[in-house]
């Protein structure tokens, strides 16, 4: 059994395909052979919706699971994507605040949550069956979730999304980002694609709305770039 990954996708801003990419890399990472878990912590709950896990279909959620009711792996259901189980998430995470103002260590949840199923998989392979978790969204700065996450957290990598090669824009911000991060950025670039923005209202990731565009095709090549970097950090 190789081992669990645990791989926030983060960036303080929104409305930059952090949702997008926890979908769209969980599918290709489950194509290509990887048992993966969505959280999706975002109370707009649009991770879940995206991989076909209807409202009225979450009767255990990442509320659940914060609020210390529910372990991840009890509150994990499957998606329309064979291999890719998700947390759902809906709006009663905005009430989650006001629900744990009493409690001590509130801003530990999340990762006493993921130590647990660290923990559980050590103990019951068979019952936690992943080899990678994805979680959606912390729309916090990398100091905030390391803060509450796990103090030996790392960058794994950095994504550029919606990239459009035709703008002056797009190739500035990528070349600036690139000098920045160095080989910590993918290769892979997520091109802007209408296709991957129609997919989400199908309820469907971009592989199974339309396997053949651009934007479908580059999730699948950050998946395989993913694995094969975790290879080398496992080798190393
Ligand atoms: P975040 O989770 O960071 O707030 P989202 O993943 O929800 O961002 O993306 C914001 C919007 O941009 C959504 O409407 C989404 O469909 C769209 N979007 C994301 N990635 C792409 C892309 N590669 N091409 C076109 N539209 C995209
Ligand atoms: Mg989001």
């Amino acid at each position: 059994m190789t081992s669990l990954r645990v791989l926030a996708v983060a960036n303080q801003k929104g409305g930059v395909g952090k949702t997008t990419t926890a979908i769209n890399l969980g599918t290709a990472l489950a194509a290509i052979g990887q048992k993966v878990l969505i959280l999706d912590l975002d109370p707009q709950g649009n991770a879940s919706t995206g991989v076909g896990v209807a409202e009225e279909a979450r009767p255990i959620t990442s509320f659940d699971v914060l609020a210390g009711k529910a372990t991840i792996s009890k509150a994990a259901t499957k998606t329309l994507v064979p291999n890719l189980s998700i947390v759902p998430a809906n709006a009663d995470l905005v009430g989650l605040e006001s629900a744990l103002m009493s409690q001590p260590n509130r801003n530990f949840r999340l990762r006493d949550a993921v130590t647990a199923m660290l923990a559980e998989q050590k103990a019951r392979p068979a019952d936690v069956p992943y080899s990678y978790v994805l979680i959606d969204c912390l729309k916090h700065t990398i100091d905030q979730i390391k803060a509450t996450l796990n103090p030996a957290l790392e960058i794994q990598g950095v994504v550029l999304t919606m990239h459009d090669a035709r703008t002056a824009l797009s190739k500035e911000v990528a070349a600036d980002v690139r000098a920045f991060f160095g080989p910590m950025v993918y290769e892979t670039m997520i091109p802007r694609n209408v296709r991957v923005a129609e997919a989400p209202s199908a309820g469907k990731p971009i592989m199974l709305y339309d396997y053949d565009c651009p934007g479908s095709q580059a999730y699948i090549k950050l998946a395989t770039e993913i694995i094969e970097r975790e290879r080398r950090l496992r080798a190393a």
